[in-house]
């Protein structure tokens, strides 16, 4: 039997594994320089003033929403076809997740949906940056101009992505990215917040500790929660900092041979890049339709007993769950988002996956009849 592939597997070497000694050793094991020292170095990677760093990438969409005065009976309007934190994090807040469909070929909000969703108590867009796809940039900040909306976007898989050569964290008004285990860049768990606006920046900070002004202690002007970053985490974010252009070009390269490869086959649909977009492919993922020889589920199961790891991102809209249902919501309401749930699997794309790798994966989905 081949080696196993994996969906998804992090880049650690010696590095990473130096680092968190090394603040071992210190003993300072809570927020500390380092967290600063990486706030510094992701602002300046996204082209941003201020980054903020925290627990993890829900934290920050809970921060953001928070920073922005987004309370209880206000609406945030994102996407159902999304990981469940970014839903969630509205509902941390006491606010409503009004669902707008996605476009199929990027698998992001679709703008032309947006303004009929808007009311008066819509607060925010929440746009997410699908699969590291960046969200209709044009379209959507529009629509927040013209109605006075902030937009906070969902970046969790999409560092180095990029809309007419800003990269993803200076699009919208504040952006929030994850450093979970399988994003990619990461140290295993983390967030981080970025934005321009100093005031939104000062709100984060207090959020994530407490209420607690920066700089004292024990000194509380507001509400606030635990959401800080440990030194040890953020120690092994800056060594991924260091190879990040690396670690997307080489997504890129695995995209681009399965581009050349799989197009043309029918009932396979690859992955888009709009023009003037910059993909950093967090997952490669194809729709399997009805002219494809093998249903999508029995494909993930050929897949599998070659021992190459396909995932489904993701199976099930998020207005499917029970706890959002409370909203209203029913099967039925997002078309295309259902769709993508029955048609989407991810194969593997990350650094790790060798050229052999590639071939071998290629081999199999060619030889599907
Ligand atoms: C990973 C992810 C998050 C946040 O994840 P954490 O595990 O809390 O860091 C939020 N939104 C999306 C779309 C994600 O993929």
């Amino acid at each position: 039997m081949e080696p196993k592939i994996q969906i998804s597997k992090p880049v650690i070497g010696k590095a990473e594994i130096n680092a968190v000694v090394k603040i071992l050793e210190s003993g300072n094991l809570s927020q500390g320089p380092v967290v600063k020292e990486l706030e510094r170095q992701f602002a300046e990677y996204c082209g941003a003033k201020y980054a903020i760093a925290l627990s993890n990438g829900t934290a920050t969409l809970h921060t953001a929403l928070y920073a922005l005065g987004i309370e209880e009976g206000d609406e945030v309007i994102t996407t159902p076809f999304t990981f469940v934190a970014t839903a969630n994090s509205i509902m941390m807040q006491r606010a409503k997740p009004v669902f707008v469909d996605i476009e199929p070929d990027t698998f992001n909000i679709d703008p032309a949906l947006i303004e009929k969703k808007i009311t008066k108590k819509t607060k925010a867009i929440m746009p997410v940056d699908l699969f590291g796809h960046p969200y209709d940039v044009k379209a959507v900040n529009k629509i927040a101009k013209d109605h006075g909306l902030f937009t906070v976007e969902d970046a969790a898989q999409s560092i180095g992505a990029e809309y007419k050569g800003k990269r993803t964290g200076t699009l919208a008004d504040i952006a929030s990215f994850s450093l979970y285990a399988t994003k990619n860049l990461t140290a295993g768990v983390g967030g981080m917040l970025v934005t321009n606006n100093k005031k939104v920046m000062e709100k984060c900070k207090l959020f994530r500790h407490h209420g607690q002004k920066e700089d004292t202690m024990y000194e509380y002007i507001e509400f606030g929660y635990n959401y800080r970053m440990m030194d040890m985490i953020a120690a092994i974010a800056i060594e991924q900092m260091k190879k990040a252009e690396k670690l997307t070009k080489q997504r890129q390269d695995n995209a681009a041979r399965y581009d050349k490869a799989l197009a043309g086959i029918p009932g396979l649909i690859l992955p888009n890049v709009k023009p003037g977009y910059k993909h950093v492919y967090h997952q490669y993922t194809l729709r399997i339709t009805e002219e494809f020889p093998m249903s999508r589920d029995k494909f993930v199961a050929y897949m599998e007993k070659h021992n190459v790891q396909c995932k489904i991102y993701y199976p099930k809209p998020l207005h499917m769950f029970p706890h959002i249902q409370e909203y209203g919501y029913k099967p039925g309401d997002f078309p295309v988002s259902e769709q993508m749930s029955r048609e989407v699997v991810s194969i593997p794309v990350h650094p790790l996956v060798t050229k052999e790798g590639i071939r071998r994966i290629i081999k199999l989905i060619k030889a599907i009849k």
